[in-house]
């Protein structure tokens, strides 16, 4: 079985993926306490399912293929393997959000992964695995900062060198009602930078509190 939070269908809002409709798949249960966590709810398990019953369930959606399976930390499950096996089987595009403390090695190169590096205002600076950059494709897949002030994106900025992830698909983005768009817009502009900003489309589109967005 699987521990789930919810299953539900909306706006993909925090990838390359970013705009189109999609499936998600909250697993819950979560190994780090970041400090603007917006789905706390998750930390608990609300109802638990097979694959194939969540297989069925996803048949509702149809004829939706986009999938994504978030948390929480969905990884702390071994049974996420089967998941994406039967989910590509079944035709189904996968997207994995994950907080990027657990090792991607067994994660296939046929699921898109959107990986976090916590900055340090989360208080989980320290939990990327560093050993995940390997398994992180550079042009397939995202690495996603999710910052909060200024000194964040400095720190954003020493971790790119650090780790060599120039040439990636790099996702700034602002922590909701803690750090001001046009103020990340305009450091990316001063820098000359060539990655991509991106906004939690969903709370823009709804009330920002609300679930299952
Ligand atoms: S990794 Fe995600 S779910 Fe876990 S505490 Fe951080 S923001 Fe919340």
């Amino acid at each position: 079985m699987i521990n789930l939070s919810e299953i539900f269908y909306s706006i993909q809002g925090e990838s390359t993926y970013a705009g189109l409709p999609c499936i998600f798949i909250r697993f819950s249960g979560c190994n780090l306490r970041c400090s603007y966590c917006d789905s706390k709810y998750s930390y608990e398990t609300n109802f638990s399912l097979s694959v194939p019953e969540i297989l069925k369930e996803l048949e509702k959606y149809k004829p939706a293929n986009i999938v994504e399976i978030t948390g929480g930390e969905p990884l702390l499950q071994e049974k996420i393997y089967q998941l994406f096996d039967d989910l590509y089987f079944n035709g189904y595009k996968i997207l994995l959000e994950t907080n990027g403390s657990i090792s991607l090695e067994k994660v296939p190169d046929f699921v898109v992964k959107i990986v976090d590096i916590k900055c340090p205002a989360s208080n989980e600076e320290v939990s990327f695995y560093k050993g995940n950059i390997q398994y992180i494709h550079p042009q397939n897949d995202n690495i996603k900062f999710v910052i909060s002030n200024r000194a964040d994106y400095d720190w954003v900025m020493k971790r790119i060198e650090e780790y060599q992830i120039q040439d990636y698909n790099i996702i700034l983005s602002c922590v909701f009602q803690y750090l001001e768009p046009r103020k990340l817009a305009a450091w990316i502009l001063e820098d000359k930078l060539y990655y991509r900003m991106q906004l939690q489309l969903q709370k823009y589109i709804w009330n920002p509190q609300k679930r299952r967005v």
